[in-house]
């Protein structure tokens, strides 16, 4: 697998609301409503992605979380657009610094998909895009913190970046003797798993330090033969795949959902790590639901499932430590 092949697919995204609708066979009475949600935060997908999603169902769990709808122009009181206070713990463009000993680097702003539901959907990326010249200082502030043993590449969507790029970055990194792990949060290996080249693999098996993989993975449907594959190889190059989902109204908050998505998960190699409540943002209220019925929820699997594939209930607080277990 090359990397071209994976960077075409990334080139070549569905973005026109008009296109998906009509791929899917849906309503085009959708149109309007989606074209005014598309102002506000793009409709950006992988035409993989949407291969697992059903034709004419306006439902289908996987459509629902990227599909621009009117609710996203209500403004609803109690959601934001920065509820995490982001901007407050970026002590320089591209690196967040809100728990002691992890750090989190912004490397792109690009996604292959676009989530609706996503805290960043305000974010100021353009303002927080570090560039090759933004390294330096980010390498800079960690080797001055020795408190940090752990850096997280996180979203936009750390592996839109290329193989080339990583590797000059984790070059700069591995000169910091306190850095004992490198975790990457992607969605890329479920929404375009061409992206695990054998550059890819490569990479991670030169790495110095522990490399975790989290996955964001909030449907079993998302699952496919080639997503396993991909996950398969990262797993056989020595990564601890884990995977976080959000708990989303209408895509996965119901018993049965959660539980064959932990069974799907296990049965690929990757254990559930976090089952995030969603983060009050502007825009996704719709997604929410109130936190009684997420602890009802989350007890229930837990009836039906080993510890191990439980994940984490949490929710992340602005000026916390850590992120906020329920
Ligand atoms: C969530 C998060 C982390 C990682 O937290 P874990 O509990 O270790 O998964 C680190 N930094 C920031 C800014 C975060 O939001
Ligand atoms: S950062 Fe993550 S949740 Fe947000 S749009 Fe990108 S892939 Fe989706």
């Amino acid at each position: 697998m090359s990397e071209v092949s994976w960077q075409k697919g990334l080139s070549d995204l569905i973005t026109d609301p008009k296109e998906l609708i009509t791929l899917l066979e849906l309503d085009p009475a959708l149109l309007e409503a989606a074209n005014a949600a598309v102002r506000l935060f793009p409709l950006k997908v992988t035409r993989e992605l949407v291969a697992r999603m059903e034709k004419g169902n306006p439902n289908d769990p996987l459509l629902q979380q990227i599909f621009p709808i009117a609710s996203e122009l209500i403004e609803v009181p109690g959601y934001e657009s920065d509820p995490l206070k982001e901007n407050q713990a970026n002590p320089i463009p591209g690196l967040l610094h809100k728990y002691e000993n992890r750090v989190l680097i912004t490397l792109t702003s690009a996604c292959g998909v676009n989530c609706r539901f996503c805290f960043r959907r305000h974010f100021p990326y353009e303002e927080n895009n570090p560039g090759r010249r933004g390294w330096e200082k980010m390498i800079a502030y960690i080797k001055e913190h020795q408190a940090i043993n752990e850096v997280i590449l996180s979203g936009g969507d750390p592996l839109s970046v290329s193989d080339k790029l990583l590797k000059q970055f984790s070059d700069q990194l591995t000169a910091v003797s306190h850095i004992k792990r490198l975790r990457i949060h992607t969605r890329l290996p479920i929404v375009l798993p061409t992206r695990v080249t054998d550059e890819l693999i490569a990479w991670i098996q030169q790495l110095k330090f522990a490399v975790i993989i989290v996955i964001h993975m909030n449907h079993p449907n998302e699952m496919t033969e080639s997503v396993q594959i991909a996950l398969q190889r990262l797993r056989n190059a020595g990564a601890t795949l884990f995977n976080q989902s959000v708990l989303l109204k209408g895509v996965n908050a119901d018993v049965d959902t959660l539980i064959a998505l932990s069974e799907t998960l296990f049965a690929a190699g990757v254990l559930p790590y976090y089952l995030h409540v969603l983060d009050k943002v502007q825009g996704a209220a719709h997604f929410d639901l109130p936190l009684k019925t997420a602890k009802k929820l989350h007890a229930e699997i837990s009836k039906h499932l080993p510890g191990y594939l439980v994940p984490k209930l949490v929710r992340e607080d602005a000026g916390e430590f850590a992120k906020t277990l329920l």
